[in-house]
């Protein structure tokens, strides 16, 4: 786990035990975003909201930190931002509850070339609504099992 102490793991922890629980919505602190950050370890993402949907499961909110996207037509750093739409990616399970990011994608508008075009993820392949590591994970233990008790396992269906 990148940067994670000892006590921000209990704090972690303790954090985690409460997301369990019977609490369904929790107004979360800079400290604990900053925790969840750290635990979804994907690199220039930050969580900035989570809650719990009893029919999904945990759904993070997540944004980029980077404020530049490059052009993939002419290779200029743009950050101009065109319009935002958000969609919901699936992430490996925590607690054997369903994780979904939940993504503020960015339209961008080259101000070299005047294209727009979609800020890429690098954590998911493009049209895809689960992560590059789901679909690793799902592979790796499909080679150890059978189908039928990874999709049991992974609890997957679509939102
Ligand atoms: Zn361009």
């Amino acid at each position: 786990m990148r940067g994670l102490t000892c006590s921000s793991f209990y704090a972690l922890i303790k954090f985690r035990t409460a997301l369990f629980s019977e609490v369904k919505s929790i107004m979360a602190s800079n400290a604990q975003l900053k925790l969840l950050t750290d635990f979804l370890n994907i690199p220039d993402v930050k969580v900035t909201h989570f809650k719990q949907e009893p029919s999904l499961g945990i759904i993070l909110s997540v944004s980029s930190l980077n404020s530049e996207v490059t052009c993939p037509h002419c290779g200029q750093k743009s950050h101009k931002l065109h319009h935002n739409y958000s969609h919901l990616i699936k992430d490996l399970p925590m607690n054997g509850q369903n994780v979904y990011l939940q993504v503020n994608k960015r339209q961008m508008k080259c101000e070299n070339c005047l294209t727009t075009f979609s800020e890429p993820l690098d954590f998911c392949e493009k049209k895809r609504n689960y992560t590059k590591r789901l679909a690793s994970d799902i592979l790796s233990q499909v080679k150890h099992s059978n189908i039928k008790s990874v999709a049991d396992r992974v609890a997957w269906r679509q939102p």
